[in-house]
């Protein structure tokens, strides 16, 4: 297997090589233009822009202005912000315009990168979205970026939380959008929402460059966006289940860390139900699992996860009196996000905060069919390389590495591995001191939250003064990261807090610099100041460098290999030395639930390990390195699951949302609306004239009323001596009448409006029904049947009934009418 893998890199790593051979083709040409563009003036090269538009409206294409334009780009970028696309930015640049995921470390300037095809696509008029892991960012970006676009004359804009729907609106107008892929997402559902076409905030989907890719199309892709509204589960039961909850031990439910499951057994069930029976709840032979029940028994299998699943400052934190959950890889809290299926309810009843009432899907959609809505997409990433298979499967795009600009200088040592927590943490502190003492900045990297804060306490303990980066202080993250490369600093950082903020050694000026002006400095002052950091600033990289560069201090292994690396990728940029090493112990959740740490412990144990001594035994990274592909393969199945159940959805949501489109747009209602009724009748006659030529004369009269408000006496065209062809003619006058005489501008605007209300109600009661089917069916898989294959067929099946009953109840209102 080894030997293959090797193989593999190898042909894989000539075909790199061969695809960025390629691409340099361009690179030289765009090179070609960099003395023509430095001679022009600066509205001469602004100019251009308008230059290109006009060529692309004669036909010439985004690759045949490429080189040109970025060539202009390039220079802008020289005169605006003093920084000059080295070549393999303009490499990645192409790389991202051909549609692709490119792999380009920390420090190598992505969101610079970004400006060139961003530029290009925008020409066309049709928006181009710039995706950010956060708001700062997409604040940051969109405001030094735009620069450069401002001075090209385009317009740029970025959306944040808590704007209003004519700002988002104005903001997706823009040539240029910055935003984070939630921002993006809600913003598609909450418009396939609206009811007026003016209330549309975006205007449709085109491009999309993603930074830091995999956060956003791998781990993020986990849970989908669900946008949701209120149902009528009360809070009463949910502090009710909780306190039955409450009752159970460890004795009375079997649970599975791995795979994040908890089930009750016998005991546990027993427990439960004589409870319920002393409060009434159920008879005295009754038991818990009858059907009248089943909301219950779901409530109760919620509210046990929540207690013996969910962990306090791990998975979610209480912010303001509110639950929100932590994203285990960034440690960030992700705002607005729910768990759902009633789980959210019982951790806020668990965590006994005010618990909102319920809430049922009104919308959702996963990031994985959200990102290939657009026309086309591509990303970029210090760590995306490992996830090619993903990226080609469900993205359809594929990955480049490429070059850094400098040769990478960085150490990465072997992992020391330690039998206890204790042992660990007192190794870690002593390799702080050593560093420290020499100035060398140190960033410790944690799991989680609660980590982050057992190791600032050892190190308050033990004197060193640090700061701490953790989902709490999200505000001041960018300062602090961007200080993390200073003389002697210490900081302690959740695995990917502080993505996209580069970390300099000696200090940011840019991050200082700001902070003057944020001090309401003027422009001149902070220029005079701007010279004092400039020169300390290298003073103390100069020291830095000598001390041997930024240390990443790992502290535990995260769940998958990638963020590991992007934890060591904080060091070494642009050349740099520097130097990273993990320390790990069994102790850690990683090998306590996947490394069969006991087996390995017996086994230390026999080999006389001594306390405090550190394992470095290939034995032990081979399961270390298991345990993380056993929770990668996990993770990976988990969103191939949630895909291929939004992949049943997908072809449904797209159909519902092309309808409502039209319908939003007032474009052919009344051309639907016939088409409708024709239908309708079609399937009327179809019913009731049988072959044999009998007339279900009941069906007919009822539904006649109920679709068309005729009231018709079929017996008298039966006593007239119709036959059936003739019966439907006469019947398809009758209705085409009746649908003349009602139709008006007036009508056709009410039905519009009946058309998106009866949609919006019958597919979000399809949501539900399917969550519900969902959870049906993987309770089928016990029958021996493929669950997602039930949920397909059925799937199908109740939307072929949605769409009838969309047909009838629309007609019917009209008929009426
Ligand atoms: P990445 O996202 O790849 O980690 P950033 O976009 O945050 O990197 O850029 C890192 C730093 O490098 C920033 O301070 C940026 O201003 C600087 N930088 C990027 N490209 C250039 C360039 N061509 N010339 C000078 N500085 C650059
Ligand atoms: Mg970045």
């Amino acid at each position: 297997m080894k030997f293959l893998k090797k193989i593999f890199r190898k042909i894989f790593k000539t075909e790199n090589d061969k695809k960025v051979k390629a691409l340099f083709k361009t690179v030289n040409k765009i090179e070609g233009f960099a003395e023509n563009m430095a001679s022009l003036s600066d509205s001469d090269l602004k100019n251009k822009t308008f230059e290109f538009k006009e060529r692309i409206s004669k036909g010439e294409t985004l690759e045949d202005i490429l080189p040109e334009a970025f060539a202009v780009v390039r220079e802008a970028g020289k005169r605006v912000l003093n920084m000059y696309h080295y070549p393999v930015q303009l490499l990645g640049g192409i790389a991202l315009h051909k549609g692709m995921m490119a792999e380009m470390k920390t420090g190598e300037g992505k969101t610079l990168v970004a400006t060139l095809p961003a530029y290009l696509n925008a020409l066309e008029g049709k928006g181009v979205h710039v995706v950010t892991v956060n708001d700062y960012l997409a604040k940051r970006d969109s405001d030094e970026m735009g620069q450069i676009f401002k001075f090209l004359g385009l317009s740029t804009s970025c959306i944040l939380e808590g704007m209003q729907d004519f700002e988002r609106k104005h903001a997706y107008s823009c040539d240029i959008t910055y935003a984070t892929n939630n921002q993006l997402g809600f913003d598609y559902l909450r418009d396939n929402m609206k009811m007026e076409e003016s209330q549309l905030s975006m205007r449709g989907l085109n491009y999309a460059i993603i930074d830091e890719a995999d956060s956003v199309c791998i781990d993020n892709a986990r849970t989908p966006l669900i946008i949701s509204g209120q149902s009528d589960q009360s809070v009463a039961s949910c502090e009710w289940i909780d306190g039955i909850v409450r009752h159970l031990g460890p004795k009375h439910y079997e649970k599975d860390e791995k795979m994040k499951t908890v089930t009750l057994n016998d005991a546990g069930i027993e427990k439960i139900e004589s409870i319920m029976r002393f409060e009434g709840v159920i008879g005295a032979d009754e038991t818990l699992y009858e059907h009248e029940h089943i909301e219950i028994v779901h409530s109760i299998n919620q509210a046990l996860k929540a207690h013996t699943l969910f962990t306090k400052d791990v998975d979610y934190m209480i912010k303001e009196g509110q639950v929100v959950l932590i994203d285990e890889f960034t440690g960030r809290v992700l705002d607005g996000r729910r768990y759902s299926d009633g789980l959210h309810q019982a951790i806020e009843a668990k965590e006994k905060v005010e618990i909102q009432s319920e809430n049922k899907t009104l919308a959702s959609i996963t990031f994985q069919k959200f990102f290939t809505l657009y026309n086309k997409i591509s990303g970029m990433s210090g760590t995306c390389m490992t996830e090619d298979e993903e990226f080609e499967e469900i993205y359809k795009v594929k990955v480049i590495e490429v070059p850094t600009h400098k040769t990478m200088k960085r150490v990465d040592h072997e992992d020391e591995i330690y039998r206890t927590f204790q042992e660990k943490l007192e190794a870690i502190l002593a390799e702080i001191a050593q560093a420290h003492e020499k100035g060398q900045p140190v960033l410790v990297v944690t799991g989680s939250i609660e980590m982050s804060e057992i190791f600032s306490t050892a190190f308050r303990n033990a004197g060193f003064e640090h700061r701490v980066l953790n989902a709490r202080h999200h505000k001041e993250e960018a300062f602090i990261i961007a200080e993390a490369g200073a003389l002697g600093s210490i900081s302690i950082a959740t695995n990917m807090a502080g993505r996209g903020t580069d970390i300099q050694l000696g200090g940011s000026v840019k991050e200082k610099v700001k902070v003057l002006r944020e001090q309401g400095l003027s422009e001149p002052e902070i220029a005079e100041k701007r010279k004092d950091i400039e020169k300390a600033v290298a003073k103390n990289k100069e020291k830095v460098l000598a001390a041997g560069g930024l240390y990443v201090l790992g502290t535990e292994r995260n769940e998958s290999r990638r963020v590991d690396n992007q934890a060591r990728g904080r060091a070494g940029r642009q050349g740099d030395i520097g130097k990273s090493k993990f320390f790990l112990s069994l102790e850690d959740n990683l090998m306590r639930i996947f490394g069969s740490s006991d087996k390995l412990d017996k086994w230390l144990v026999r080999l006389g390990l001594k306390d405090g001594e550190p394992i470095i035994h290939p034995f032990v990274s081979r399961a270390i390195e298991k345990a993380q592909q056993a929770v990668e393969a996990r993770n990976f199945d988990w969103r191939k699951n949630i895909f291929k159940y939004d992949q049943v959805l997908d072809e449904q949501r797209k159909m519902i949302y092309q309808y409502r489109m039209k319908f939003l747009k007032n474009q052919e209602i009344k051309d639907y609306l016939h088409m409708f009724v024709k239908a309708e009748l079609e399937q009327l006659k179809e019913v009731c004239f049988s072959e044999s030529g009998e007339w279900m004369l009941s069906t007919l009269h009822e539904e006649c009323i109920r679709l068309f408000a005729l009231n018709i006496r079929f017996p008298e065209w039966q006593e007239e001596g119709l036959s059936q062809a003739q019966a439907g003619e006469r019947l398809e006058k009758m209705i085409e009448e009746k649908f003349n005489e009602n139709l008006s501008e007036e009508s056709l605007e009410t039905m519009r409006k009946v058309f998106l209300k009866t949609l919006d109600d019958l597919w979000q009661d399809h949501l539900s029904r399917l969550d519900h089917l969902r959870q049906s069916v993987s309770l089928k898989s016990y029958a021996q049947k493929d669950p997602l294959v039930e949920y397909k067929k059925e799937g199908f099946v109740m939307f072929e009934e949605l769409l009838e009953n969309f047909r009838e109840n629309s007609i019917s209102f009209y008929f009426h009418m």
